[in-house]
């Protein structure tokens, strides 16, 4: 894969933007919104719904609204109100002055149901909740008019009045639209429009007790805002005609609804419901944890924007669901990362190494390259001494002749120093670990200035022991070790949690990492890119691995 990937052809929405366009139909405009629901924090899903609104918009130099669905009081609060838009800025998007929320509108909305009772195209119900769904019949059977829908305008009108001023409990009475009981689409048979609510409003406060049903806001709250485009995830696709019923019986500007493929992405679950399960059970940190598939968990992890927003391109926009495989996203992601971060030491699991022939007490300075793939990042000194850690599996007792790690008598460079020549190990005999590598090292071999002529195949990152900072670092992995836990009819999703998610160990690292800022990228080189954790104090750094170097997961998925 490269770049020439991501100048792709029109997605379908484009080609209908472009035909509008043609055609005139919007007198040249471009306006679409990007309506989450503050119920959650935002997950990689809508973020291919923002690329799409967004990216859309900046296209065409049109225009994208954030505007906040906010009208199930029950379920919402300002601390997703504002995670949102903390997210929708950081993946690169700007709504600049136009920031909405339904609840803006609910003056409007409520005039508009007033409306359609006076049309006579809605009525007040007293039924229960259950008595309306025993009358709703069946996608194969007609529903059953209910009793109530043959009120007068007047009644409907004092009762609907009642409702607003909050004269019923919770329950007691809806308004309905008036379309048609036996519709085959179960969607128009005289769908819900007000809800009585006695709760409190994140923004409205107690102003209101009756709320309005997504149906009935969602293309009022378009129209008002003279969206043209307005692009929905396939489950709404049944919902259009009555997206169209509303604003065609109102008689006002009908922008037009279109839908799109929403991401299913493997290993990975993305409903709102679910994934506040993982919060409040506790099998996450937050919904920032970085294994979740949450914008701020990605952030944390260490996932840039602009790798978010080149895999929202490689995946396209489609009609049809497919499954997308994580392991594009994670290589959008060390795609990115490549070019940016600086590559450094960090020792995961480790090894003394000790060089028998240089001096005790002294210490250079080796210089290395911050980034092979980009020179202007420039170069940095590392210290280099006696004793020094290597990863424990980069030597080997007993090793296969293509090993061309560090084994006895075998001669690998240490990355930016030496070439050294392991003379000898030390075990200890009770739990037959090699704990201790002897071995000597060669002066005129030292990188920059090699003049020794000696080969080593193998190139081993290390650090000086005496100078090495020890750091928390969490090997973060896929948090479902099952390819599509949500698909599995007998067993929950639940089950397929990978216990193996975040291993903690200690590493030891670079002392240039000292001066690293929370949300710093590095690689570790042969290890793979991390990112400095919020938790990071004074005392102690902690890292989390933002991804591997490779795909360890492609043989395990099969
Ligand atoms: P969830 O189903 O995860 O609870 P939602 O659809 O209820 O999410 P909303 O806040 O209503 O969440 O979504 C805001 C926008 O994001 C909607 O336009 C919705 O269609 C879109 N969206 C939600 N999930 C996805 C997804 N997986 N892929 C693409 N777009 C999505
Ligand atoms: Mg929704």
């Amino acid at each position: 894969m490269d770049n020439t990937e991501l100048t792709e052809p029109l997605n379908f929405v484009e080609n209908i933007v472009e035909e509008d366009l043609r055609t005139d139909k919007y007198e040249g405009r471009v306006h679409t919104r990007f309506p989450p629901e503050p119920n959650g924090y935002l997950h990689i899903g809508h973020a291919k719904s923002i690329c799409l609104n967004f990216g859309i918009a900046e296209r065409y130099k049109g225009l994208s609204n954030l505007r906040f669905d906010d009208t199930n009081p029950v379920a919402e609060d300002v601390e997703y109100v504002d995670s949102i838009q903390e997210d929708v800025k950081w993946l690169g998007f700007s709504w600049d002055d136009r920031l909405f929320f339904a609840s803006d509108y609910y003056g409007q909305l409520y005039d508009y149901a007033v409306q359609l009772i006076k049309k006579g195209k809605a009525y007040v119900d007293d039924s229960t909740a259950e008595e309306i769904a025993a009358e709703k019949g069946t996608p194969t059977e007609p529903g059953v008019e209910s009793k109530y829908r043959s009120r007068t305008v007047e009644e409907n009108l004092r009762l609907f009045e009642e409702m607003k001023a909050g004269k019923y409990a919770d329950g007691e009475k809806i308004l309905r639209a008036k379309i048609d009981m036996a519709s085959p689409n179960m969607h128009m048979r005289d769908p819900i429009m007000y809800r009585i609510l006695n709760a409190e409003h994140h923004r409205t406060g107690d102003e209101w007790v009756i709320y309005p049903m997504y149906d009935f806001a969602h293309g009022i709250c378009d129209s008002i805002e003279g969206i043209t485009h307005s692009l929905c995830t396939l489950e709404f696709e049944v919902h259009r005609p009555l997206y169209e019923w509303f604003l065609q019986e109102l008689e006002i500007y009908s922008p037009q609804q279109i839908e799109f493929a929403p991401l299913n992405l493997s290993y990975t679950v993305l409903s709102k419901r679910k994934l506040r399960k993982l919060v409040e059970e506790g099998h996450v940190m937050g919904w920032d944890d970085p294994r979740m598939p949450t914008v701020s968990g990605m952030r944390r992890r260490g996932y840039t924007p602009e790798a978010i927003r080149n895999f929202a391109k490689r995946i396209g926009v489609a009609r049809r669901i497919g499954l997308i495989d994580l392991a594009l996203l994670e290589y959008s992601v060390r795609e990115d990362l490549n070019k940016k971060t600086a590559r450094v030491m960090g020792v995961l699991n480790p090894l003394k190494l000790v060089i028998t022939n240089y001096p005790e007490g002294e210490e250079e300075l080796m210089e290395a390259i911050n980034n092979p793939e980009d020179e202007s990042m420039g170069t940095r000194k590392i210290p280099f001494s006696r004793e020094l850690y290597i990863e424990k599996e980069d030597f080997r007792e007993e090793a296969p002749r293509k090993f061309f790690r560090l084994k006895p008598d075998g001669m690998v460079r240490l990355k930016n120093a030496y070439i050294i020549r392991c003379d000898k190990f030390i075990k200890d005999e009770s739990t037959g670990e090699v704990t201790e590598v002897h071995c000597t090292y060669f002066p005129e071999s030292r990188s920059g200035s090699d003049t020794s002529g000696l080969k080593a195949k193998g190139v081993l990152h290390w650090v000086s022991i005496k100078d090495a900072v020890p750091a928390e670092v969490r090997l973060v992995d896929r948090l479902f070790k099952d390819p599509t836990p949500n698909e599995h009819k007998e067993v929950d999703f639940m089950e397929f949690l990978n216990e193996d998610s975040m291993n903690i160990i200690t590493a030891y690292v670079e002392p240039s990492l000292k001066t690293a800022k929370v949300g710093d990228r590095v690689q570790f080189m042969r290890k793979g890119y991390f990112c400095l954790d919020k938790d990071s104090s004074e005392e102690k750094m902690v890292f989390n691995r933002t991804v591997t170097l490779k795909d360890n997961w492609a043989k395990r998925g099969k």
